[in-house]
């Protein structure tokens, strides 16, 4: 499964809720889960690889955690704000620090349709809180000034003329 790239219109859809685990959303799943690892990610959501539904897929190394999260919500998040640097597979070559609530509760259910409820902070939180963004057509740059935007964005495209360059 290939990454789709800022500029790419499904990027900025409302993705649609999965009603139902089936074969389909299974193997939409273990392609992203392919395409994260391939990519050295630590998290991706459907829109990304051109797919507008509800799934994430987040792989949290330094805190041992993986999880694949269907229909992922946020409940409650914490008056708290902190600032992290932010990355984007799909808007690749550079970073940029981005505000994000420190703590959130969030909401899912698994691949094997259990519902579950938990609590995140820190850098957990910044994932999923970049991740969910991702199925409401929000991305990191949407956070940050016109200036940094700029110097994101002429980055990516140096990015693109590269990887066109490479076939
Ligand atoms: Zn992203």
């Amino acid at each position: 499964m290939d990454i789709v790239y800022y500029g790419d219109p499904v990027l900025r859809q409302v993705a649609e809720p999965i009603n139902e685990i089936d074969d389909e959303v299974r193997a939409l799943a273990d392609g992203m889960v392919r395409a994260l690892t391939l990519k050295k990610g630590v998290g991706l959501a459907a829109p990304q690889v051109g797919v507008s539904r509800r799934l994430i897929v987040v792989d949290l190394e330094a805190e041992d955690y993986f999880e694949i999260v269907v229909n992922p919500e946020i409940l409650k998040t914490s008056d708290e704000m902190v600032e992290g640097n932010e990355g984007c597979l799909s808007i690749p070559g550079s970073e940029a620090e981005v505000m994000r609530h420190e703590t959130i509760w969030v909401r899912g259910t698994t691949l094997d349709n259990e519902t579950f409820e938990f609590e995140a902070a820190d850098w957990l939180a910044r994932v999923f809180q970049h991740e969910i963004d991702h199925l409401n057509g929000k991305l990191f740059i949407d956070h940050i000034d016109e200036a940094k935007r700029l110097q994101v964005l002429k980055e990516f495209e140096r990015v693109k003329r590269e990887e066109k360059a490479e076939v």
